[in-house]
């Protein structure tokens, strides 16, 4: 059955979209509902794109407000890998399914997804409806010697994904970092996913001491090492790129790779940088924001993290005009990185979009991306669409209920609440 909506404000105007097959078939003023779709009568409410969520850990859910204000490596070390190497199946689906709930709510129609058990992650964004790129962590402890038995476990959650997927959760790679990676190993992921043409997902460049050790290691940069390598093209995205000085800002625009912000979690893990945007911009890096995993954000509000995003780029240039509400905007709906996948409002463009209550306080008065980036949260989306279906309506998400004790219970479980 195609969707339609009627009468949403965009840009000003009122217009119509209807979807079919996963995407905008028409939009524009004057489009109607035809016989037998199902209608969503939008008035009061505004067309947006959806969110894209560049770099995440989704099924950390379950570690949502469990051992926070601690040191980064006593709170990894201490209480996150113990708990990580206990973890299931369906403790992961369950914490990737509680993830799906928060972004649609919060207007995330897209993700992309590291983490353990990545077949049961494909298999809830599936069940929820959004859409994934979903990758197992690959480590090797710069081990060679580790590195056949971890690419090869890669090689086997490549599989157990595509079985698990289907049109909305897309396998990757995910090689951790290149203080976890021997050389082997991110060879062999560069081979590969040039093999398979799947997208690379990698954490760079995220504290000041894996710099150092990388010119310690290699003698020269983490983006100059991972292009030694073979991992900086167009298909990477490289998460966090906090400390990049402008040499590889180059590279990596030269090699077209995306990089992924994530301020908040930086922030809050106190990594004492921030990703240096203007430069990157300036030079045509492909960029987008993401929140990091619900363990170290501690949410998946894209919006909200937009915000921190604009303002902390503002701060540190001593400059309001150093970053636009519109730019932030483009940013969180993935539109500066053709990789990330974002959705355009326009006919033969994936239908994935959402309705925002334009009424709402924060939305008013004023331009509604100014409103959007500055004063609102995730808490305005009324309805969100993926692949033409209507995952929310009304605030209303069916099932919700049900995700959010199952995902409380494995947590118990866990002993983690
Ligand atoms: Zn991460």
């Amino acid at each position: 059955m195609a969707l339609a909506i009627r009468d949403a404000e965009l840009k000003g105007e009122r217009v119509g979209v209807r979807c079919e097959d996963g995407s905008i078939a028409e939009l524009g003023a004057g489009v109607d509902p035809a016989p037998g779709d199902e209608v969503i009568d939008a008035a009061g409410l505004a067309l947006i794109p959806g969110l894209v969520n560049g770099h995440t850990h989704a099924a950390m859910t379950l570690f949502r407000g469990y051992a926070d204000d601690l040191p980064l490596m006593e709170w990894l070390e201490g209480h996150i890998w113990p708990v990580e190497k206990r973890m299931s199946d369906e403790d992961v689906y369950w914490g990737t399914r509680l993830a799906c709930l928060e972004m649609i709510r919060t207007g995330t129609t897209s993700f992309w997804d590291m983490y353990w058990h990545a077949h049961a992650a494909a298999r809830a964004v599936e069940d929820a409806g959004v859409r994934a790129v979903t990758a197992a962590p690959l480590i090797d402890d710069s081990d060679p010697a580790k590195s056949e038995r971890a690419c090869s476990d890669a090689e086997r959650s490549l599989d157990q994904i595509a079985e698990a997927g289907g049109e909305l959760a897309r396998p990757g790679f995910a090689p951790h970092a290149i203080y976890s990676l021997s050389e082997r190993s991110l060879r062999w992921v560069a081979e590969r996913a040039a093999e398979l043409e799947m997208p690379i997902q990698i954490h760079l460049s995220e504290t000041r001491g894996e710099v150092d050790g990388c010119e310690r290691e290699h003698g020269m940069r983490p983006a100059q090492w991972l292009d030694h390598c073979g991992i900086l093209g167009p298909h990477t995205v490289l998460a966090h790129g906090v400390w990049l000085d402008d040499a590889e800002l180059e590279l990596i625009a030269e090699r077209g790779a995306t990089v992924v912000t994530n301020p908040v979690a930086n922030m809050k893990l106190a990594v004492g940088g921030i990703f240096p945007y203007p430069g990157a911009r300036d030079r045509g890096v492909r960029m987008g924001l993401g929140t990091d995993g619900p363990g170290s954000n501690n949410s998946l509000d894209l919006l909200a993290d937009a915000k921190v995003f604009a303002l902390i780029q503002k701060h540190l240039a001593a400059d309001p005009a150093a970053v636009t509400a519109g730019e932030s905007f483009r940013l969180a709906t993935g539109g500066c990185s053709q990789l990330l996948g974002g959705g355009w409002l326009k006919a033969g463009q994936p239908a994935d979009l959402l309705l925002v209550r334009s009424g709402a306080p924060e939305l008013q008065p004023g331009d509604l991306v100014a409103n959007l980036i500055y004063a609102a949260s995730g808490s305005v989306v009324d309805t969100t669409v993926v692949a033409g279906r209507a995952l929310m309506r009304g605030g209303v998400i069916e099932g919700a209920d049900e995700v959010v004790a199952r995902a409380d219970e494995r947590a118990h479980a866990l002993g983690l609440a």
